[in-house]
């Protein structure tokens, strides 16, 4: 099947590298991510990542810290999960390089928009760790800033709902799956899909987001060939 999306930015939240656990790093799972990107690799995609870090830390759940120190915190972890996607896609055989919008350099390479495109176009899998590299923000809007400087076709939201409902559903039977929402819905009815930043960045520079379940990683493959998995 021929893909739908050339490039794709597909966002990793920290919790979906946890498993069960909830914390920390569950290698089958990412394993299973790992292969389903590969997957969608050896069809011609090109993939970028942003990866989330609530699994190790999250700045605006973090007590009585001082904010930006808390964020600082965050964004290292986010570093640690995009080194241990790396190192499993690695394993896999693909070609692959982890940018952080921190420098880090003798760990990584510093985020550099036009190297990260000339990876992508020789076929690496680049990963962005940091997020944006400020406090404040988180790697929501990482995904929408990355996405829009690297042009990408679409951001995938890989998330454990399969897709926006209109409360949450796994608190209410009733609750009813948009297959498709503008962003204004989204802002306007204040559902919980992406941080209000990260909202405006997409509905101002006309960025497509598809939300879907990572439980089965799959999913990632269906998307990119333009299968109806959640909500766009
Ligand atoms: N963070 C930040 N600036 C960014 C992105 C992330 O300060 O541009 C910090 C922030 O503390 C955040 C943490 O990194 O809570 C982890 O990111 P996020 O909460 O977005 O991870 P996810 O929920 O996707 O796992």
């Amino acid at each position: 099947m021929a893909l739908k999306y050339k490039r794709i930015l597909l966002k990793l939240s920290g919790e979906a590298l946890a498993g069960e656990k909830g914390f920390g790093l569950d290698y089958s799972v990412i394993t299973n991510i790992c292969k389903s990107i590969k997957e969608c690799a050896d069809l011609g995609a090109q993939i970028a990542i942003v990866v989330g870090g609530g699994n190790f830390w999250r700045g605006r759940s973090s007590g009585a810290m001082d904010r930006t120190r808390a964020d600082h915190i965050g964004m290292l972890g986010t570093t640690m999960n995009a080194l241990a996607v790396a190192d499993v896609l690695e394993e896999l055989g693909v070609d692959v390089r982890v940018q952080t919008a921190i420098a880090m350099q003798e760990v990584a390479e510093p985020y550099i928009r036009n190297r990260a495109v000339r990876h992508l176009e020789k076929g690496r899998i680049v990963i962005f760790g940091c997020g944006t590299g400020n406090p404040f923000f988180s790697t929501d809007t990482a995904s929408s800033l990355r996405a829009a400087e690297i042009e990408a076709d679409v951001i995938f939201k890989a998330t454990m709902v399969d897709g926006i409902y209109d409360k949450d559903p796994h608190k209410y039977a009733d609750a009813v799956k948009f297959d498709e929402l503008t962003f204004s819905d989204v802002l306007a009815k204040g559902l919980q899909v992406m941080d209000s930043t990260a909202a405006s960045m997409c509905k101002d520079n006309n960025i497509s987001i598809l939300v879907f379940n990572l439980n089965d990683p799959q999913n990632i493959v269906k998307a990119a060939q333009g299968e109806t998995v959640g909500t766009i």
